[in-house]
């Protein structure tokens, strides 16, 4: 395929006039003027720069977007000072592809990370084109510090590029609890007179479903979690390919458990933040979920697909003097950095987003654009083709190759239920796609191979040392075993399992 620029702004135009994009130019009283690049920070000291990264979290199971449990209270409280964004789609349901896209602020095929490191992937290193917020935030005085909970983002990985304190489990995953635990100890002793990039990933939502019994009590809501599984179309029991059934109800319920046992960690965290003195006056704050979860929604329980539930996952940015607002515009992990850090006053910020092709979605001339989305290449390894989206505020298509494209109305059918049937738009989407895929494919081509190199068998042989030679794609990807034990036919919460 050809890049062709004035090729796509046909094929959206004509998508626009189809439905697939809006054209909506959405009205927001936050789209004030960005801070001129280089201006002085007040006080003198550049703003802290602090991401937390939620995996596996479903927008639709937190309060602020509308579920019917209380699984969210921290986070719902920082939306209301927040500017909550109702529509990120992220660019892979996997871990390793869209953290790596928000932090470079490019897409998965130009960033060239398009699997986890222990399926396939390539390790990110940074270049003179590309390189992360960490890398960049350093080499303006910034002190850096990173503290995850899973092997996908541990230093094998290369997203640990440019923090001076990566800190990661030596295990598999690690509660977050322990993540915190740490974070915290860190940011007790922190220099508060250097500003920091500080970004803390917690990983509980993932499967295992393992959140101490406690959390698993939502009192009885059964028949609402009944009348809601059925609202989204949920498979009361799914079936591995590997063998083993999967129930909806205990699988929920364990998973919930997890999203309030975080929300827990997020809270100290926020509290260690506001005791380090520069919270409301100093930081920059963006909170993101890295994709969703099947939980049993196109017979699908875990991740790495391409469906609604599986790409949408919450966001929310905050800022000195934001003005609390949630936000409909559609945009993606790409988008994230480019829009967050135009909020704040950071001198040459441009000389890092000048390699983003992101967007300030918040900018007064921003137009919506629908997003692509796409499958791990852990799926080539099978020989199955890799899966593509391109998704639209009202429209969605479909594409694999050799296959023909699939048109999904998510107006009238917001759980994709069934793809729309003899309709002209969807050779409009599919060109559309196939071009935007296109042109991210040249950029990563221009870009160059420099920015992404195999993992060295040293580091190949430290993540089979922690066990870690299953799941981060989950049974999204549909075709390897599982490691032991599986949450969702055990689950861990004694007070959450019902019957099926
Ligand atoms: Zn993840």
């Amino acid at each position: 395929m050809s890049a062709s620029p004035s090729r796509i702004v046909v094929a959206l135009v004509l998508l626009a006039v189809a439905g697939v994009v809006t054209g909506a130019m959405v009205a927001l009283p936050l789209t004030a003027d960005p801070p001129d690049d280089g201006d002085a920070p007040a006080g003198g000291l550049a703003p802290d720069i602090v991401v937390i990264t939620l995996d596996t979290t479903r927008a639709d199971h937190l309060g602020s977007y509308g579920y019917f449990r209380s699984t969210s209270p921290t986070f719902d409280a920082l939306a209301r000072s927040s500017v909550l964004f109702e529509h990120l789609v992220v660019p892979m349901a996997t871990t390793l592809p869209t953290h790596t896209s928000l932090f470079t602020g490019t897409w998965p095929a130009e960033h060239g990370i398009l699997a986890n490191v222990q399926h396939g992937g390539q390790k990110f290193l940074p270049s003179d084109g590309l390189t992360t917020l960490a890398t960049w935030a350093r080499g303006q005085g910034y002190q850096t510090a990173a503290f995850v909970s899973a092997a996908p983002l541990n230093h094998t990985s290369g997203i640990e590029a440019g923090f001076d304190v990566f800190d990661e489990p030596d295990r598999i995953e690690r509660s977050g609890d322990k993540t915190a635990d740490a974070a915290l100890a860190w940011l007790g002793s922190a220099p508060v007179d250097q500003p920091m990039v500080f970004w803390v990933h917690f990983y509980d939502p993932h499967n295992p479903y393992t959140a101490p019994p406690r959390y698993g009590d939502f009192g009885e809501d059964g028949e609402v979690l009944d009348a809601w599984m059925d609202a989204h179309h949920v498979d009361k029991v799914t079936h591995r390919p590997t063998g083993g059934a999967v129930r909806a109800k205990p699988t929920i319920n364990a998973y919930d458990a997890e999203i309030r046992f975080m929300d827990d960690q997020l809270a100290r965290v926020l509290d260690g933040l506001r005791a380090r003195g520069r919270f409301d006056d100093a930081t920059l704050l963006v909170v993101m979920g890295d994709h969703g979860e099947g939980l049993n929604q196109h017979g699908e329980p875990g991740h790495g697909l391409v469906w609604g539930e599986q790409l949408h996952a919450p966001l929310l940015m905050r800022w000195p003097g934001a003005e609390p607002a949630r936000n409909p515009t559609l945009l993606s992990a790409a988008d994230v950095l480019p829009t967050a850090l135009r909020r704040a006053p950071l001198p040459h910020v441009d000389g890092f987003l000048g390699q983003a092709s992101g967007r300030d979605v918040l900018a007064r001339d921003f137009q919506e654009r629908p997003v692509l989305s796409q499958t791990s290449e852990r799926q080539l390894q099978f020989g199955v083709s890799m899966t593509y989206a391109l998704t639209g505020p009202a429209l969605k298509c479909v594409w694999s190759q050799g296959e023909s494209v699939q048109l999904w109305d998510l107006t009238a059918d917001p759980y994709e239920l069934a793809p729309l049937q003899d309709d002209p738009r969807a050779a409009d989407c599919e060109v559309a796609l196939t071009e935007t895929l296109a042109v991210q494919q040249a950029r990563g081509t221009q870009l160059g191979s420099g920015h992404t190199v195999p993992m060295s068998d040293a580091e190949i042989e430290a993540l089979r040392a922690l066990g870690y030679v299953g799941d981060d794609g989950g049974p999204g990807d549909g075709l390897v075993p599982e490691p032991e034990p599986k949450a969702e036919d055990a689950p861990a919460a004694p007070s959450a399992p019902e019957a099926p």
